[in-house]
């Protein structure tokens, strides 16, 4: 059945990082097909061409690609706003405490509830989730995954060493365990899996080897964990490994493809820039997080020089929230703050909280945009009547002016429906 939703509609098509212009349509209609989008125009030609089309009007609203989060840790809502801390005291004292007790299946099962509903209620239809280290929290968190329809990729979390004891995996059991979960729920609907060694301060060699051996088997298979974060964390990885940098103890295990997502890079060398490039491989830029835990201010320019794909992550709990609007903000202005800074327009946010997002995780020809053909992923937002991004919106002069006030103003209150492909997930 053919259904039209007409709104005020903008996407990024191309990367404006590249000239891709912002494409808006004030008085738009989004076609789609069973699941798929298969027109885009302007609301008169459309509602012309297909006479017979049930349509679903927004009055005052916007229609917006589904954002996409690149890292977001599904046990961590409990620890967000741990104020105080840096990153290695910040694990060991609220962190990690709180990711023990997904332990216990039911904690798991609730907190896996809680977590998928909060990514969708801000506009989150895609996410790369960095899961727990028990094997029953991950069967859980999959199933509540699926039930979601969220696009969800996830995998066990692995370390052995520098971790709370009770967290700790063997190479035996991590092998045995992430083969299990892989088998049941990679490829299964919207899911995929990721192989997910926590950080390599917390994994040793063995668990390292046994990452590289689950992607040798499966090749399909997807690759995240946390690099170049803080500067102590980067001394003591060298030290641990007597390595030459951080990236070299995965490279080390074959885990640096173009299906590795690693998170930060807030620090990495040029070689370590030019290596992740020549992999193909992608960063998940998580600027609130950046702050808060007080990382540092990502180089977004050096990245583009080496042409390293990059999308946008909440990192809660490092990060202050789910809203992927937020961290499109926080993005432009932790690039404001440095000199040589680059000149970020909402184009560009809109384009890093959706494409490239896709494009970081493999999914560019799926969704990250409205191209016809596209699965249908799309949030449909509504300012509240009294709220100032309604108030603000009243002077907006253009397109650019209007998505500029929508990141720095919108959350998860002005988010009225969120639909993928095609279906709303709300
Ligand atoms: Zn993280």
């Amino acid at each position: 059945m053919l259904k039209i939703f007409r709104a005020s509609i903008m996407h990024t098509p191309q990367s404006p990082f590249a000239g891709g212009l912002l494409a808006s349509y004030e008085d738009g209609a989004l076609v789609i097909k069973n699941d798929e989008i298969i027109d885009l125009d302007d609301y008169a030609k459309i509602a012309t061409k297909y006479p017979n089309a049930k349509t679903h009007s927004f009055k005052n609203s916007f229609i917006l690609p589904g954002l996409i989060d690149t890292h977001v840790h599904y046990p961590q809502i409990p620890v967000i706003g741990a104020m105080g801390l840096r990153l290695l005291d910040w694990l060991e004292q609220r962190t990690l405490p709180a990711e023990a007790k997904l332990a216990d299946r039911k904690i798991a099962k609730k907190q896996a509830k809680i977590f998928l509903k909060q990514l969708a209620r801000n506009g989150t239809t895609t996410a790369l989730v960095f899961g727990a280290h028990f094997a029953t929290a991950m069967e859980e968190f999959f199933i509540q995954a699926d039930k979601s329809k969220l696009r969800i990729t996830a995998g066990l979390v692995l370390g052995d060493r520098l971790l709370h004891p009770d967290l700790y995996t063997s190479p035996q059991k991590a092998y045995s365990e992430s083969k299990a979960l892989i088998e049941k729920w990679h490829n299964k609907n919207r899911l995929r899996y990721a192989v997910t060694p926590r950080f390599s301060v917390s994994c040793s060699d063995e668990i390292l080897a046994v990452c590289g051996k689950l992607l040798a088997e499966y090749p399909d298979l997807y690759f995240t964990t946390h690099i170049n974060e803080q500067t102590e964390e980067i001394k003591l990885v060298k030290e641990q490994f007597g390595a030459p940098d951080y990236l070299e103890t995965y490279e080390k295990h074959n885990l640096i493809n173009e299906r590795s997502i690693l998170a930060h890079n807030v620090h990495p060398s040029d070689s370590e820039l030019s290596r992740i490039a020549r992999a193909n491989a992608a960063v998940a830029h998580c600027p609130s997080s950046n702050m808060f835990i007080g990382s540092g201010l990502f180089n977004m320019l050096k990245h583009l020089e080496h042409r390293v794909k990059f999308g946008l992550g909440s990192d809660v709990g490092g990060g202050t929230g789910f809203s992927i609007f937020k961290e499109g903000l926080n993005s432009y202005q932790v690039q404001m703050l440095q000199q040589n800074q680059l000149d970020l327009g909402s184009s560009h946010l809109l384009y890093l909280a959706s494409l490239a997002g896709a494009e970081a995780l493999g999914l560019d020809t799926t969704v990250g945009s409205f191209e016809i053909g596209k699965k249908a992923d799309f949030i449909v937002l509504k300012p509240k009547a009294k709220s100032t991004l309604a108030k603000n919106l009243k002077y907006s002069s253009s397109a650019e002016d209007s998505l500029a006030s929508i990141f720095t103003l919108a959350r998860a209150d002005a988010i009225k429906d969120v639909f993928v492909s095609g279906e709303s997930v709300l």
